[in-house]
């Protein structure tokens, strides 16, 4: 559906996207996952046609992006970082605006333009004056200018930057109701936002492909273990007799927070979820625990490993298509 081919974009001497190779298929809710700086709104600029790029190439169902952008940019909807809204139009005369943009014939326009105000919920503001809404109905309004036409992929950058907690709630669910037609890519400098909304996740960081599997693979690669964490009315050592015989248990780290109260960490064995095993223990135990929750998750650890280092590790080497190694010295740190 889309292939990113060997993408380099430089900024003068500064390499922003550094090689990339990814291809997006059909159905799913992509997240570009990286840190600020790591090259995903350049990257998603030059996809959706908005920038040139150094070298490589972008191929949008079977139409490459810089030579035929017209017939590429028909497949796609984008809402970019900065929201290209005008502040001065009504939400419907920009959406009629969009439209004529986008090509949308006048006699389909109304009709579409009505249809899309459904899907994200903006009916009620069309006669309102962009200026006057919300961060989160603004983000609404953007959303709707990349929906019209109903290209098959949409493209997102950071959609939920600057949206209260509802707003947020509000704008996932209708990431997923337009997965349910659309082939959704998302940007966001969030692991937990990308875990929670989308079903592969490719990481970048410093131009650089790090990884691109489904969280679950992307877990089981590095072959990391959730930590719980414990506090509990009694001493370090009442913790390790109570926890001995729980299954799932890996390691177990204590340390004294003054006379009464202990603090533990626990590591879970890969893929385990002992938080309920560990409640029954205590309370069989009759020992009051204070706190008990999963700090520190498996996909964290990715995220912060592969954001942190210049190279890939050899584990994702494989699946991203780039050898274990590449790139070490190129353009180490200096974002
Ligand atoms: P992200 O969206 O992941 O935060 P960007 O794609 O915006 O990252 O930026 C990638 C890198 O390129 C950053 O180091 C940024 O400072 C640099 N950059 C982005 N746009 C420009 C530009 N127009 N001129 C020079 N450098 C830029
Ligand atoms: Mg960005």
């Amino acid at each position: 559906m889309i292939e990113v081919r060997n993408l380099v974009k430089k900024y003068g001497d500064h390499l922003a996207v550094d090689h990339l190779d990814f291809k997006i298929e059909a159905g799913r809710i992509y997240g570009f996952l990286g840190p600020n700086g790591a090259g995903k709104s350049t990257t998603m600029n030059i996809m959706t046609g908005y920038l040139g790029a150094t070298e490589g190439e972008v191929i949008i169902n079977g139409h490459d992006i810089l030579k035929e952008p017209e017939e590429a940019k028909r497949h796609i909807g984008y809402l970019p970082e900065q929201p290209p809204l005008y502040m001065d139009m009504t939400v419907r005369e920009y959406l009629e605006f969009a439209a004529e943009l986008k090509g949308i014939g006048k006699k389909r326009r109304a009709e579409e333009i009505s249809e899309v105000e459904d899907l994200v919920k903006i009916k009620d503001v069309e006669k309102r004056l962009i200026k006057n809404l919300s961060k989160g109905y603004r983000q609404r309004v953007g959303l709707a200018q990349a929906v019209l036409g109903f290209p098959e992929i949409i493209i997102l950058d950071e959609p939920s930057v600057g949206l209260d907690p509802k707003q947020i709630i509000e704008i996932r669910e209708l990431i997923r109701k337009l997965s349910e037609n659309h082939t959704v890519i998302l940007s966001s400098h969030i692991l937990a936002e990308v875990r929670e909304v989308c079903d592969y996740i490719i990481i970048i960081s410093k131009g650089k492909l790090m990884a691109s599997d489904t969280p679950e693979n992307l877990e089981r690669m590095l072959g990391q273990h959730n930590v719980v964490e414990i506090e509990a009315k009694t001493s370090p050592s009442e913790i390790r007799r109570i926890l001995k015989n729980v299954p799932g248990i890996e390691t177990i780290e204590t340390q004294a927070e003054g006379d009464e109260v202990t603090k533990g960490s626990i590591r879970e064995k890969h893929g385990q979820d002992i938080r309920e095993n560990v409640f029954r223990a205590f309370a069989s135990a009759g020992t009051p625990l204070l706190t008990l929750k999963v700090s520190g998750t498996s996909l964290e650890d990715v995220f912060m490993e592969l954001t942190q280092r210049d190279t890939v590790p050899a584990a994702f080497a494989k699946k991203s298509g780039q050898k274990a190694g590449e790139g070490a010295d190129k353009d180490a740190g200096d974002l």
